[in-house]
């Protein structure tokens, strides 16, 4: 590199720089395919963003960035070009997939493009506001379903590269409407300060419930061990009618057994590390007669247990029903 004069040098930089820009259109692409197969399940992981951070090795910021343009790109595969071509940056892109609709695409492209990110996200505030003024002049009140996203509710980012992380963090937190008239009415009677303290003891107060829990559950399945295996042995009454409860001493043993983890191990053996809102799911599935016993149950995560379901039912019935159910 040292050979190269000035201007070889600067010419070699935005070569590769359309490289990188071409790079990033390209994975935006594929990041998408893999969404739209669910194929992160298969693999091990519980979402998207699970797969992004702990197997392609984003930070979380970077992979809630990635994520959100590949959804932009799954309904406006223009968005491809204009990566590539460096138009709109990545940043851009996901910051657009908080407002982007087909009514509004063109206008918001043209606005942002060749933006730095304050100047974008001036440009998304403002559409951001727009519906919230036209609907408090609605008389008539309409239910908004939000879209659940894959990204976790909060996304930290530390405050600047060069700290280290540890020193740092601004939270972006995503709410709705209701739920950020909330935090705006706490924060007029509370100072800011006092309303980052409230979270923090929630949280404290939270992650020490979730252990108290744990303990008691360890104790009870202990203790159920013992007054079983005291027990004189009693008949099951086979004709009773099948049914979907899982008695807790059941759910205890399959949580303790499981490790209150996702239980899915992918071909490779990679085990899901999903660890919230994890449910019970019948090996031999209850419709085909699977029992709620400890041996026909695991504990998985929502999108495990939708997988197991595909696998047995179909996608396609699956996907009926949920939006049956919807
Ligand atoms: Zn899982």
């Amino acid at each position: 590199m040292k050979e190269l004069n000035d201007k070889e040098l600067i010419a070699e930089l935005k070569k590769l720089k359309g490289r990188e820009n071409q790079i990033v259109a390209e994975l935006v692409k594929y990041l998408s395919e893999v969404d739209r197969r669910k194929l992160y399940l298969e693999l091990g992981y519980p979402s998207l963003f699970a797969y992004c951070c702990k197997a392609l090795g984003y930070s979380e910021s970077a992979a809630y960035r990635r994520i959100a343009a590949a959804r932009v790109y799954s309904d406006n595969p223009e968005v491809y070009h204009k990566l590539g071509c460096g138009e709109l940056t990545l940043c851009a892109v996901a910051e657009l997939s908080k407002v982007i609709k087909p009514e509004n695409k063109e206008e918001l492209f043209s606005k942002v493009e060749g933006k730095s990110k304050q100047e974008v996200q001036s440009v998304v505030a403002e559409y951001r506001r727009a519906p919230e003024i036209k609907n408090k002049r609605q008389e008539s009140v309409k239910v908004r379903h939000v879209k659940q996203s894959e990204a976790p509710l909060l996304s930290l980012e530390s405050k600047s590269a060069e700290q280290p992380p540890s020193k740092s963090y601004s939270v972006t937190l995503e709410l709705s409407e209701e739920e950020m008239a909330l935090v705006q009415e706490a924060q007029a009677i509370l100072s800011t300060r006092k309303v980052k303290e409230t979270l923090l003891k929630s949280a404290k107060r939270i992650i020490q419930q979730h252990k108290n829990l744990q303990v008691k559950r360890e104790r009870r399945v202990v203790n159920k061990k013992i007054v079983k295996e005291s027990m004189p042995l009693v008949e099951v009454d086979q004709s009773k009618k099948p049914s979907r409860y899982i008695p807790a001493d059941v759910r205890h043993a399959v949580e303790i057994r499981d490790n209150g983890r996702c239980s899915y191990v992918s071909p490779d053996g990679t085990r899901c590390c999903e660890t919230r809102n994890l449910e019970f799911d019948h090996r031999v599935p209850f419709a085909l007669g699977g029992q709620s016993t400890v041996e026909n149950l695991r504990l998985v995560c929502r999108g495990h247990n939708r997988m197991y379901a595909e696998n047995v039912f179909g996608r396609e019935w699956i996907e009926q029903v949920v939006a049956r159910s919807a």
